[in-house]
């Protein structure tokens, strides 16, 4: 009787140790990490979750998860520059989060020299015998998910990208970029006759090509393709059959959880960049809410698995976003048109394509009118069809016509935007859950790779 009496004692100790409250935290949290799920908004600068923030909270009455996220764990302002720049690019980003050094533009990581690869988390918890799983809403063989998977000198090198994947066995993979897995005789774009979906069923994946597949979809490894090229912008989302990140985050979390070793998946809102590379507000906004999404996804997962670190950033700001003050006729302050916003139907992809090239200025308003219910006057459609901005400065303002659009476009969205690359602006890491508490003050991207080593006592 006195023995059990003390085993019971034993092991209410035992409990109470492992779930003490850490410094500032007054949930109780596990001090070790069983999972990690990093989301990754490409391009998400610190303007892009402002205007989501404001979206979200005047437009959609609801505020953003991620707000939920910084409240109650921990928030960082996090630097990013590479070994060889001060502004990076995905893939130098994505490997220096992924392997704690510092990378070199365009190097999938690698050493500068692209001569040997460096160990990636991914790696370190597949020796673990963990669950790994990758999905973006970009292609799956595009430089963020390739970091962690994947090594090679040049991040345009995506056959070997897609090979590598399957090779690692990676249990999920979601993602657009289908062109990769197929031959050219498929409408691929491989040279070497390999068709690595067929190949993928051989080794046990399910192959999934849409929401209704991706839902139906058994346990077991998985690798959804859901588009040739990127998957569609959310703004243009629902005229296709294409699942949005928060579907395949869930899916992903269903399929991984079953490894009683844990996981480790990265999530990217990866069209938040390519939105913003095209100066355009409005599907920025959305791809960010809808990557805010899928981080309430982790969420409700991590609330009911407490042994879950999530973490939330960016690789860089794209786009130099910048939410301005003034409209056309008021010197008072005023800010982001949001009812402007909310009115916006197509991405501004989307309408390029209904221009075509070297669009008049009839066409450009007619089309404008259409996608935005906005009227251009005379003058501004013309501004947009000369492009004579883009030709100013032509390495920093890379689309046609766009960078003109948004210009234009200021005074009625009040939105502006510095560049079509990417810059130098610092980003914010968040997190919650065991390890979290190392988040905090001024932090390197480089530092995020050792916050999840540590948590998950990879040593
Ligand atoms: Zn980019």
């Amino acid at each position: 009787m006195k023995t059990r009496l003390s085993r019971l004692l034993v092991c209410v100790f035992a409990l109470f140790v492992a779930y003490l409250p850490l410094e500032g935290q007054a949930e109780q949290i596990p001090l070790r990490a069983r999972n990690v799920i990093l989301l990754i908004g490409d391009g998400m600068g610190p303007s892009h979750f402002a205007a989501a923030w404001h979206y979200s909270n005047r437009v959609l009455n609801r505020d953003l998860r991620m707000s939920g996220l910084m409240k109650s764990g921990r928030t960082a302002l996090l630097m990013n520059d590479s070994a060889d720049a001060i502004v990076t690019e995905s893939a130098a980003a994505a490997g220096q989060i992924a392997t704690g050094q510092l990378m070199t533009a365009g190097v999938v990581s690698m050493t500068a020299d692209g001569s040997v690869p460096v160990k990636t988390i991914m790696e370190m918890t597949r020796e673990r015998k963990m669950a790994s799983g990758l999905v973006t809403t970009s292609g799956i063989t595009d430089a963020t998910p390739a970091a962690f998977a994947a090594h090679v000198p040049n991040r345009s090198d995506e056959n070997s990208v897609a090979e590598q994947q399957l090779k690692f066995g990676v249990d999920v993979l979601m993602g657009g970029r289908k062109q990769f897995f197929l031959p050219a005789s498929e409408g691929g774009q491989r040279k070497d006759n390999r068709n690595l979906v067929e190949e993928a069923k051989n080794a046990g994946y399910t192959v999934v090509g849409n929401s209704a597949e991706l839902k139906a979809a058994p346990a077991g490894k998985i690798l959804g393709l859901f588009n040739m090229g990127n998957m569609v912008y959310e703004i243009d989302r629902a005229q296709t059959a294409e699942p949005s990140l928060a579907e395949m985050a869930d899916k992903a979390l269903q399929i991984l959880s079953g490894n009683r070793n844990g996981f480790f998946v990265m999530i990217e809102g990866g069209r938040i960049d390519h939105a913003a590379h095209r100066n355009d507000a409005a599907a920025t906004i959305r791809d960010t809410l809808a990557f805010d999404e899928a981080v309430g996804v982790a969420m409700d997962f991590a609330m009911k698995h407490p042994d879950t670190l999530v973490l939330v950033t960016a690789d860089h700001e794209t786009g130099g976003m910048s939410l301005i003050g003034n409209s056309k006729d008021s010197k008072s302050y005023v800010g982001m048109d949001l009812q402007a916003i909310a009115k916006v139907q197509a991405s501004f992809q989307t309408m390029e394509a209904k221009w075509g090239k070297q669009p008049t200025p009839e066409r450009i308003q007619e089309v404008v009118k259409q996608g935005m219910d906005i009227d251009l006057t005379e003058d501004e459609a013309r501004t947009v069809a000369s492009d004579s901005i883009k030709k100013l400065d032509p390495y920093n303002y890379s689309c046609d016509n766009l960078h003109s659009l948004a210009f234009v476009l200021r005074p009625y969205l009040r939105v502006g935007w510095g560049s079509q690359t990417h810059t130098a602006s610092p980003l914010f890491l968040a997190g919650q859950g065991p390890g979290a508490k190392r988040i905090g003050g001024l932090m390197h991207n480089t530092d995020v790779f050792r916050i999840m080593k540590m948590a998950l006592r990879l040593d």
